[in-house]
Protein backbone atom coordinates (compact mmCIF):
# COMPACT_ATOMS: atom_id res chain seq x y z
CA UNK A 1 0.00 0.00 0.00
CA UNK A 2 1.83 3.12 -1.30
CA UNK A 3 0.20 6.99 -1.55
CA UNK A 4 0.88 6.61 -5.25
CA UNK A 5 -2.05 3.78 -5.30
CA UNK A 6 -4.17 6.73 -4.83
CA UNK A 7 -5.90 8.59 -8.25
CA UNK A 8 -6.50 12.34 -7.37
CA UNK A 9 -6.28 14.11 -3.70
CA UNK A 10 -2.93 15.29 -4.59
CA UNK A 11 -2.95 18.24 -2.43
CA UNK A 12 -3.96 15.84 0.75
CA UNK A 13 -1.27 13.32 -0.05
CA UNK A 14 1.54 15.61 -0.38
CA UNK A 15 -0.05 17.62 2.97
CA UNK A 16 -0.42 13.88 4.50
CA UNK A 17 3.52 12.89 3.56
CA UNK A 18 4.84 16.17 4.58
CA UNK A 19 3.01 15.90 7.89
CA UNK A 20 4.09 12.38 8.38
CA UNK A 21 8.20 13.18 7.35
CA UNK A 22 8.03 16.41 9.74
CA UNK A 23 7.12 14.49 12.55
CA UNK A 24 2.95 17.07 12.51
CA UNK A 25 0.85 14.44 11.88
CA UNK A 26 -2.49 15.58 14.10
CA UNK A 27 -2.87 12.30 16.72
CA UNK A 28 -6.59 12.87 15.27
CA UNK A 29 -7.88 13.43 11.70
CA UNK A 30 -11.21 13.41 10.06
CA UNK A 31 -11.44 12.15 6.59
CA UNK A 32 -14.77 13.27 4.84
CA UNK A 33 -16.06 13.40 1.46
CA UNK A 34 -18.46 11.22 -0.68
CA UNK A 35 -18.00 7.73 -0.77
CA UNK A 36 -15.94 5.60 -3.00
CA UNK A 37 -13.15 8.82 -3.09
CA UNK A 38 -10.41 6.62 -1.72
CA UNK A 39 -10.40 8.37 1.59
CA UNK A 40 -10.13 4.50 3.32
CA UNK A 41 -7.35 3.73 0.84
CA UNK A 42 -5.60 7.21 1.74
CA UNK A 43 -6.10 6.15 5.62
CA UNK A 44 -4.32 2.84 5.21
CA UNK A 45 -1.49 4.85 2.98
CA UNK A 46 -0.95 6.68 6.30
CA UNK A 47 -0.49 4.11 8.48
CA UNK A 48 1.70 2.48 5.92
CA UNK A 49 4.21 5.37 5.84
CA UNK A 50 3.87 5.91 9.89
CA UNK A 51 5.36 2.63 10.27
CA UNK A 52 7.48 1.49 7.12
CA UNK A 53 10.79 0.61 8.06
CA UNK A 54 12.03 1.96 4.67
CA UNK A 55 10.36 4.85 3.61
CA UNK A 56 11.04 7.27 0.71
CA UNK A 57 10.06 11.19 1.47
CA UNK A 58 7.27 9.56 3.34
CA UNK A 59 6.03 7.21 0.75
CA UNK A 60 6.21 3.75 2.19
CA UNK A 61 8.44 1.39 0.71
CA UNK A 62 5.54 -1.52 -0.26
CA UNK A 63 8.04 -4.46 0.35
CA UNK A 64 9.77 -4.25 4.23
CA UNK A 65 8.41 -6.45 6.90
CA UNK A 66 5.76 -3.68 8.09
CA UNK A 67 4.62 -2.67 4.47
CA UNK A 68 4.35 -6.45 4.04
CA UNK A 69 2.63 -7.42 6.89
CA UNK A 70 -0.03 -4.65 6.43
CA UNK A 71 -0.77 -6.23 3.31
CA UNK A 72 -1.90 -9.27 4.76
CA UNK A 73 -3.83 -7.90 7.56
CA UNK A 74 -0.93 -8.90 10.11
CA UNK A 75 0.11 -5.76 11.27
CA UNK A 76 -0.73 -5.31 15.04
CA UNK A 77 0.00 -1.55 14.69
CA UNK A 78 -2.80 -0.76 12.49
CA UNK A 79 -6.33 -1.39 13.11
CA UNK A 80 -9.32 -0.76 11.63
CA UNK A 81 -12.91 -0.34 13.66
CA UNK A 82 -15.84 0.16 11.94
CA UNK A 83 -18.87 -1.37 10.21
CA UNK A 84 -17.92 -4.04 7.45
CA UNK A 85 -21.34 -4.50 6.41
CA UNK A 86 -21.11 -8.25 5.07
CA UNK A 87 -17.89 -9.61 6.01
CA UNK A 88 -15.21 -9.42 8.39
CA UNK A 89 -11.93 -8.27 6.31
CA UNK A 90 -12.23 -6.59 2.71
CA UNK A 91 -8.75 -7.14 -0.16
CA UNK A 92 -8.17 -4.13 -1.42
CA UNK A 93 -6.32 -4.55 -4.42
CA UNK A 94 -4.18 -1.84 -5.49
CA UNK A 95 -1.22 -1.81 -8.12
CA UNK A 96 1.33 -2.12 -4.93
CA UNK A 97 0.12 -5.32 -3.32
CA UNK A 98 -2.41 -3.82 -1.94
CA UNK A 99 -3.92 -4.14 2.09
CA UNK A 100 -6.34 -6.43 3.41
CA UNK A 101 -8.64 -4.49 6.27
CA UNK A 102 -9.46 -6.86 8.99
CA UNK A 103 -12.64 -5.73 11.24
CA UNK A 104 -11.32 -5.43 14.62
CA UNK A 105 -13.43 -7.92 16.85
CA UNK A 106 -13.40 -7.32 20.99
CA UNK A 107 -11.83 -9.81 22.19
CA UNK A 108 -14.52 -10.14 24.71
CA UNK A 109 -17.73 -10.91 22.56
CA UNK A 110 -18.38 -13.74 20.18
CA UNK A 111 -21.36 -12.09 19.43
CA UNK A 112 -20.24 -9.02 18.03
CA UNK A 113 -18.76 -9.89 14.79
CA UNK A 114 -21.32 -9.13 12.56
CA UNK A 115 -21.85 -5.52 14.41
CA UNK A 116 -23.33 -3.57 11.59
CA UNK A 117 -22.60 -0.23 13.46
CA UNK A 118 -19.68 0.63 15.80
CA UNK A 119 -20.29 -0.50 19.29
CA UNK A 120 -19.01 0.38 22.60
CA UNK A 121 -17.24 -2.78 22.82
CA UNK A 122 -15.07 -1.84 19.99
CA UNK A 123 -14.13 1.37 21.30
CA UNK A 124 -13.36 -0.33 24.75
CA UNK A 125 -10.97 -2.80 22.53
CA UNK A 126 -9.51 0.35 21.24
CA UNK A 127 -8.80 1.84 24.29
CA UNK A 128 -7.21 -1.32 25.64
CA UNK A 129 -4.95 -1.51 22.48
CA UNK A 130 -3.99 2.06 22.36
CA UNK A 131 -2.92 1.86 26.17
CA UNK A 132 -0.59 -1.25 25.76
CA UNK A 133 3.03 -0.20 25.65
CA UNK A 134 4.12 0.17 21.94
CA UNK A 135 7.15 -2.25 20.60
CA UNK A 136 10.02 -0.68 19.60
CA UNK A 137 9.58 2.80 17.84
CA UNK A 138 6.08 1.73 16.21
CA UNK A 139 3.29 3.95 15.60
CA UNK A 140 -0.20 2.94 16.47
CA UNK A 141 -3.05 3.45 13.93
CA UNK A 142 -6.59 3.18 14.28
CA UNK A 143 -8.68 3.53 11.49
CA UNK A 144 -12.54 4.14 12.59
CA UNK A 145 -14.39 3.16 9.60
CA UNK A 146 -17.95 4.76 8.30
CA UNK A 147 -18.27 5.81 12.15
CA UNK A 148 -21.29 7.71 11.85
CA UNK A 149 -23.16 4.58 12.52
CA UNK A 150 -21.69 4.51 16.40
CA UNK A 151 -23.92 4.49 18.77
CA UNK A 152 -23.72 7.94 21.28
CA UNK A 153 -22.60 5.75 23.83
CA UNK A 154 -19.99 4.53 21.49
CA UNK A 155 -19.29 7.87 20.44
CA UNK A 156 -19.01 9.28 23.98
CA UNK A 157 -16.22 6.81 24.83
CA UNK A 158 -14.70 7.49 21.31
CA UNK A 159 -14.59 11.11 22.32
CA UNK A 160 -12.60 10.38 25.78
CA UNK A 161 -9.76 8.70 23.58
CA UNK A 162 -9.49 11.28 21.40
CA UNK A 163 -9.23 14.01 24.18
CA UNK A 164 -6.30 11.99 25.62
CA UNK A 165 -4.39 10.17 22.99
CA UNK A 166 -1.75 7.73 24.37
CA UNK A 167 1.86 8.89 22.66
CA UNK A 168 2.60 7.69 19.42
CA UNK A 169 -1.14 6.85 18.20
CA UNK A 170 -3.20 8.29 15.68
CA UNK A 171 -7.31 8.11 15.23
CA UNK A 172 -8.36 8.33 11.48
CA UNK A 173 -12.14 8.55 11.51
CA UNK A 174 -13.28 7.55 7.99
CA UNK A 175 -16.75 9.22 6.82
CA UNK A 176 -19.04 10.19 4.24
CA UNK A 177 -21.68 11.53 6.48
CA UNK A 178 -20.10 13.75 8.60
CA UNK A 179 -22.88 15.69 9.92
CA UNK A 180 -23.87 12.60 11.81
CA UNK A 181 -20.82 12.53 13.95
CA UNK A 182 -21.17 14.50 17.34
CA UNK A 183 -20.05 18.32 16.99
CA UNK A 184 -17.30 17.72 20.01
CA UNK A 185 -15.76 14.60 18.38
CA UNK A 186 -15.46 16.59 14.69
CA UNK A 187 -14.00 19.67 16.55
CA UNK A 188 -10.97 17.10 18.29
CA UNK A 189 -10.02 16.28 14.69
CA UNK A 190 -8.09 17.78 11.68
CA UNK A 191 -10.64 18.03 8.89
CA UNK A 192 -9.39 16.77 5.19
CA UNK A 193 -11.69 16.50 2.98
CA UNK A 194 -11.50 14.54 -0.29
CA UNK A 195 -13.77 15.72 -3.19
CA UNK A 196 -15.09 13.79 -6.33
CA UNK A 197 -12.44 13.16 -8.63
CA UNK A 198 -12.56 15.33 -12.01
CA UNK A 199 -12.77 14.17 -15.42
CA UNK A 200 -9.00 13.64 -16.16
CA UNK A 201 -8.33 11.58 -12.50
CA UNK A 202 -11.53 9.72 -13.23
CA UNK A 203 -10.19 8.90 -16.59
CA UNK A 204 -6.66 7.77 -15.44
CA UNK A 205 -8.58 5.77 -12.88
CA UNK A 206 -10.45 3.67 -15.54
CA UNK A 207 -7.60 3.58 -17.85
CA UNK A 208 -5.28 1.97 -15.27
CA UNK A 209 -7.65 -0.11 -13.14
CA UNK A 210 -11.61 -0.27 -14.38
CA UNK A 211 -10.64 -0.43 -18.30
CA UNK A 212 -14.32 -2.57 -18.52
CA UNK A 213 -15.50 1.07 -17.44
CA UNK A 214 -14.60 2.72 -21.38
CA UNK A 215 -17.75 0.94 -22.69
CA UNK A 216 -19.92 1.65 -19.83
CA UNK A 217 -20.08 5.70 -20.32
CA UNK A 218 -23.46 5.74 -18.23
CA UNK A 219 -22.23 4.10 -15.26
CA UNK A 220 -19.53 6.58 -15.63
CA UNK A 221 -21.72 9.63 -15.28
CA UNK A 222 -23.84 8.11 -12.48
CA UNK A 223 -20.98 7.62 -10.86
CA UNK A 224 -19.96 11.47 -10.45
CA UNK A 225 -16.50 11.59 -9.64
CA UNK A 226 -16.05 8.51 -7.26
CA UNK A 227 -14.52 5.23 -8.15
CA UNK A 228 -15.95 3.18 -5.85
CA UNK A 229 -19.37 3.77 -7.04
CA UNK A 230 -18.28 3.22 -10.43
CA UNK A 231 -16.36 -0.51 -9.75
CA UNK A 232 -19.61 -0.94 -8.21
CA UNK A 233 -22.09 0.64 -11.00
CA UNK A 234 -19.63 -1.49 -13.66
CA UNK A 235 -20.20 -4.89 -11.58
CA UNK A 236 -23.57 -4.48 -11.63
CA UNK A 237 -23.49 -4.25 -15.31
CA UNK A 238 -21.38 -6.82 -16.05
CA UNK A 239 -23.09 -9.62 -18.28
CA UNK A 240 -24.04 -6.52 -20.40
CA UNK A 241 -20.50 -5.47 -20.32
CA UNK A 242 -18.78 -8.84 -20.97
CA UNK A 243 -20.13 -9.54 -24.52
CA UNK A 244 -21.39 -12.96 -23.38
CA UNK A 245 -21.10 -16.02 -25.67
CA UNK A 246 -24.45 -16.94 -25.90
CA UNK A 247 -23.83 -20.42 -24.97
CA UNK A 248 -22.79 -18.69 -21.44
CA UNK A 249 -25.14 -16.46 -20.82
CA UNK A 250 -27.52 -18.19 -18.14
CA UNK A 251 -24.49 -19.41 -16.35
CA UNK A 252 -23.16 -15.60 -16.41
CA UNK A 253 -26.48 -14.46 -15.03
CA UNK A 254 -26.24 -17.29 -12.36
CA UNK A 255 -23.30 -16.12 -10.96
CA UNK A 256 -24.16 -12.57 -11.18
CA UNK A 257 -27.51 -13.49 -9.25
CA UNK A 258 -25.28 -15.38 -6.80
CA UNK A 259 -23.24 -12.82 -5.36
CA UNK A 260 -20.30 -14.77 -4.85
CA UNK A 261 -17.76 -12.18 -4.01
CA UNK A 262 -17.67 -11.66 -0.47
CA UNK A 263 -17.58 -7.53 -1.42
CA UNK A 264 -20.46 -7.92 -3.62
CA UNK A 265 -23.33 -6.46 -2.77
CA UNK A 266 -26.60 -8.39 -2.58
CA UNK A 267 -29.21 -8.87 -5.59
CA UNK A 268 -31.56 -6.44 -4.45
CA UNK A 269 -28.53 -3.63 -4.15
CA UNK A 270 -27.35 -4.54 -7.74
CA UNK A 271 -30.47 -4.24 -8.66
CA UNK A 272 -30.59 -0.37 -7.19
CA UNK A 273 -27.45 0.12 -8.82
CA UNK A 274 -28.59 -0.78 -12.15
CA UNK A 275 -31.80 1.38 -11.68
CA UNK A 276 -29.25 3.93 -10.26
CA UNK A 277 -27.08 4.03 -13.47
CA UNK A 278 -30.40 4.56 -15.78
CA UNK A 279 -31.99 6.87 -13.85
CA UNK A 280 -29.29 9.18 -14.29
CA UNK A 281 -28.72 8.68 -17.70
CA UNK A 282 -32.81 9.37 -18.11
CA UNK A 283 -32.34 12.57 -16.12
CA UNK A 284 -29.50 13.83 -18.29
CA UNK A 285 -31.29 12.66 -21.56
CA UNK A 286 -34.79 11.31 -21.04
CA UNK A 287 -34.92 9.66 -24.42
CA UNK A 288 -37.34 6.73 -25.27
CA UNK A 289 -34.52 4.70 -25.05
CA UNK A 290 -33.36 5.46 -21.40
CA UNK A 291 -36.99 5.27 -20.00
CA UNK A 292 -36.92 1.94 -21.44
CA UNK A 293 -34.01 0.67 -19.47
CA UNK A 294 -35.22 2.08 -16.27
CA UNK A 295 -39.30 0.11 -16.83
CA UNK A 296 -37.11 -3.23 -17.50
CA UNK A 297 -35.23 -2.46 -14.14
CA UNK A 298 -38.29 -1.87 -12.28
CA UNK A 299 -40.66 -4.17 -13.70
CA UNK A 300 -37.58 -6.79 -12.59
CA UNK A 301 -37.24 -5.33 -9.42
CA UNK A 302 -40.88 -5.55 -9.03
CA UNK A 303 -40.90 -9.11 -10.03
CA UNK A 304 -38.23 -10.12 -7.57
CA UNK A 305 -40.19 -8.88 -4.51
CA UNK A 306 -42.82 -10.43 -5.08
CA UNK A 307 -40.72 -13.60 -5.31
CA UNK A 308 -40.61 -14.39 -8.67
CA UNK A 309 -37.82 -17.00 -10.01
CA UNK A 310 -34.33 -15.03 -9.88
CA UNK A 311 -32.76 -17.27 -12.77
CA UNK A 312 -35.78 -16.32 -15.18
CA UNK A 313 -36.42 -12.28 -13.98
CA UNK A 314 -33.11 -11.40 -14.41
CA UNK A 315 -32.14 -13.35 -17.55
CA UNK A 316 -35.17 -11.75 -19.50
CA UNK A 317 -34.26 -8.41 -17.71
CA UNK A 318 -30.51 -8.68 -19.12
CA UNK A 319 -31.76 -10.02 -22.76
CA UNK A 320 -34.36 -6.89 -22.90
CA UNK A 321 -31.35 -4.50 -21.57
CA UNK A 322 -29.24 -6.30 -24.18
CA UNK A 323 -31.89 -5.68 -27.12
CA UNK A 324 -32.48 -2.03 -25.78
CA UNK A 325 -28.71 -1.28 -26.07
CA UNK A 326 -28.51 -3.00 -29.48
CA UNK A 327 -31.42 -0.97 -30.65
CA UNK A 328 -33.52 -3.94 -31.20
CA UNK A 329 -36.40 -2.02 -29.53
CA UNK A 330 -39.15 -0.34 -31.26
ZN1 LIG B 1 7.89 -0.33 4.04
Amino acid sequence: MKFSDIIGHKENVDMLKSMVINGRLPHAMLFTGPEGTGKRLCACAVAASLNCLEPAEGEPCGKCASCTRLACGNQPLVSFVGSLKKEEEIKIETPSGGVLIKNLVPSSSDGEKRTVKLSIKQVQEVIRLASLKGYRDGKKVFIFDDTADASLPAMQSMLKVLEEPPPATYFILVTNREVSLLPTIRSRCQRVEFLPLNRSDMGRFIEERLPRARSAPEAVEAASGSPGRLTRYVNARKVLLSNVPPEDFFSEVSDWISCKDPDEPDLEEKMMMLLEIEAASFRKSPGEENCRRVIIIEDALRDLRKNANADLVVSDMFLKLGAVDLGQVN
